[in-house]
């Protein structure tokens, strides 16, 4: 299993202070204490969100803070409480406590939600203080301030996009040359062979797990089992490259074979949707590529060169749409007449 990681420093709002003020009017010379309580601070909180399947927007930004309660005013009136600050994480995410490792929250589930680091309450105003014996109490409390913590998020990743191809095809190569981020390898080996995992950023916005998956037919020739867990990771991919050398002799036989053994492997696996891609078009003679122009040996396929850079932005483009995430349901609406 990979994990990825991110460290997040949250805290919630500030109270607002309580005020000390006393009632001014015409013809009452003196006005009894009328200072408001100060507004509650926001609190962070963490939710769960189908839409997102990485960490990685935490290395952009690492510091929350909701907003503060305003103070309270005169003539009784209580500070506006600050918002609530909602930030979204990967469904999945476990949330530990940096200090003491306790673990806070699992967001298992879409829409599941745990507040982080409460606001702050806001102070009382004067007007609270006032007792029979005690009619001008000048006495206002400040605002709490909101609570602060660092935060671990941890999320094991599944890889949305997983590559297959016979040895050399170069799906090595094209995985450490599309991915940036590297997660760490958690403490769950496989029980044979390792996918190869990376973080795929076609944008801010735009992320996704890629895998290499070279058990699926090195292993398999080798004899090799791969082990349950492996198979279920797999498994759990939303789509597929099927990666040819675009120098062999026969691309087409070439991908014939490998959906064969990728059938053979796993049925639910040729279910997916997928994309052909030629590899190593940088070897290519000029001829050899004007060729390949007029009778592509597999249509539809996206032609690149992981060395050169080639083809590489127009392949993640079209694996994109295959493993974006679901878009959250829509929000029932009421029928007229109903
Ligand atoms: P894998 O077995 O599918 O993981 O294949 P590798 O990524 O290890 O690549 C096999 C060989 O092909 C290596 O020697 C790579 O350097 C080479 N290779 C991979 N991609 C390219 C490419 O775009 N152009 C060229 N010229 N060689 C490549
Ligand atoms: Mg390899």
């Amino acid at each position: 299993m990979f994990v990825d990681e991110a460290r997040i420093s949250v805290t919630g709002g500030d109270g607002g202070n309580g005020c000390a003020s006393f009632r001014r009017e015409k013809f009452v010379p003196k006005g009894g204490p009328d200072g408001g309580d100060g507004g509650g601070g926001g609190s962070v909180l963490l939710a769960a969100d189908p839409e997102l399947n990485t960490l990685l927007p935490f290395r952009y930004r690492t510091i929350f803070k909701a907003e503060r309660g305003r103070h309270g005013e005169g003539a009784l009136r209580t500070g506006r409480s600050g918002h609530d600050l909602e930030i979204k994480v990967p469904v999945g995410t476990l949330v530990f406590d940096a200090e003491g490792d306790a673990l806070l929250a699992d967001l298992a589930h879409a829409q599941d939600r745990v507040v982080v680091a409460r606001g702050g309450r806001g102070g009382r105003g004067n007007a609270r203080f006032a007792t029979a014996t005690h009619q001008a109490p000048r006495r206002a409390d400040p605002g709490e301030p909101g609570e602060e913590r660092v935060l671990e998020l941890e999320l094991k990743l599944i890889a949305d996009v997983g590559f297959v191809g016979l040895p050399n095809a170069g799906k090595s190569t094209l995985l450490a040359r599309v991915t940036r981020a590297r997660p760490r390898i958690g403490p769950y080996a496989f029980t044979t062979l390792e996918p190869n995992l990376g973080i795929v950023e076609l944008d801010e916005e735009r992320q996704f797990v890629a895998a290499d998956l070279p058990g699926l037919i090195e292993g398999a020739h080798q004899g090799r089992g791969l082990g349950l867990q492996f198979l279920r990771h797999v498994e759990r991919t939303r789509a597929l490259a099927f990666l040819i050398d675009v120098t062999s002799e026969d691309p087409a036989r070439d991908l014939a074979l490998l959906e064969r053994e990728v059938s053979v492997y796993s049925a639910t696996l040729m279910e997916k949707p997928r994309v052909v891609v030629l590899t190593k078009s940088d070897l290519l003679a000029p001829e050899a590529r004007l060729l390949l122009d007029r009778h592509p040996p597999i249509p539809g396929a996206v032609l690149i060169s992981a060395h050169r850079g080639d083809g590489l932005r127009e392949l993640l483009e079209r694996l994109w749409p295959m493993v974006m995430p679901p878009a959250e349901p829509a929000p029932e609406r009421a029928t007229p007449g109903e």
